[in-house]
């Protein structure tokens, strides 16, 4: 067997800050600490956390008056901020900043009195939290088919926003149909899909043509990760999204197989090395790490973060 493993694949610059945040806040305050959805989209990182006495919570009313919340990498509405404070809470803002760019450039359109498309995902928090910035001028468009059906005044301003984490490839093709469309629609130079999110399509898009298999590691619940996965379906291989090695299954594989193997932007690296420990000692793997693009990118930590000292 032999093991092609992606790079980039894993943490973002992203997650890492959101996971630097919470770990920092532990340290500092201890618990009770309170996290408003998964800090990021990852079954290992949440328990972990879980583990060491964070409490993950669906809505933000489940955190006592006064506690300490860190809003996750997703992002949150307005509305979520605001209970914050009728509630008291001492709120950690752990948004990535290219959430929070979406989020800005949505309310700069609606105060241009623009209607915002956002292509994105339903119930996905991100998208919850981006439509909650101006909740009446944005329509969520779904699929290409939505596009099909949607209809506008000539004199309505349009303009269409992205969800950070889609395939380059699908929303590519609904922003052509947006603007065959509707010719005057405006929005960002390309789309809003973050850095790490097309990187990491990339080297997918690169390296999977070498490879039978393809092994992503990340959560089902996170969207960049199940991206990845369904690139791989698209290349005609056969290709699993797993959190872990106790997820394989022995018969997806032959001795003699060249397999890619890759990891969403939440996905931690400690989970990539055990399963190429696992394929090196089952089938005697030999490993070729091939970089496609190199990532230099870093967040600072929440400002409420910033001065703390911890010992
Ligand atoms: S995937 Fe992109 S948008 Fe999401 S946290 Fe990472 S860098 Fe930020």
């Amino acid at each position: 067997m032999h093991i092609i493993l992606a790079n980039p694949r894993g943490f973002c610059a992203g997650v890492n800050m959101a996971i630097q945040s919470l770990e920092k806040a532990l340290a500092a305050f201890g618990t009770p600490l309170y996290v408003y959805h998964e800090i990021v989209h990852n079954r290992p990182v949440v328990e972990k956390f879980r583990s060491l006495g964070v409490v993950f919570v669906d809505h933000i009313s489940e955190v006592p008056s006064g506690a300490t919340v860190l809003y996750s990498a997703h992002g949150v509405s307005p509305e979520i901020r605001q209970v914050s404070k009728e509630r008291n809470l001492r709120a950690i803002d752990a948004t990535c900043p290219l959430v929070t760019k979406v989020h800005l450039e949505a309310i700069r359109f609606a105060k241009d009195g623009y209607t915002i498309l956002l292509i994105g995902h339903a119930g996905h928090d991100e998208v919850i939290g981006t439509m909650g910035e101006a909740p009446q001028a944005i329509v969520l468009v779904e699929d290409l088919d939505y596009v099909e059906t949607l209809a506008f005044a000539d004199d309505v301003k349009l303009a269409f926003l992205t969800q950070t984490t889609l395939s380059v490839d699908e929303a590519g093709v609904i922003i052509r149909a947006l603007k065959a469309k509707f010719p005057h629609i405006v929005g960002p130079a390309k789309d809003d899909i973050c850095y790490a999110t097309q990187n990491r399509q990339e080297a997918v898009r690169d390296l999977a043509k070498d490879a039978r298999v393809v092994l992503v590691l990340g959560s089902q619940n996170s969207s960049n990760s199940l991206r990845l996965r369904e690139l791989g379906e698209v290349f005609g291989k056969s290709a699993y999204l797993i959190d872990s090695v106790e997820d394989i299954r022995p018969d997806w594989f032959s001795a003699d197989d060249t397999v890619l193997v890759t990891a969403g932007a939440s996905a931690p690296e400690e989970k990539v090395q055990e399963v190429v420990g696992w394929l090196k000692t089952t089938y005697d793997a030999t490993v070729e790490e091939k970089v496609v693009r190199e990532e230099h990118v870093n967040f600072p930590l929440p400002r409420e973060l910033r001065s703390l000292q911890v010992i």
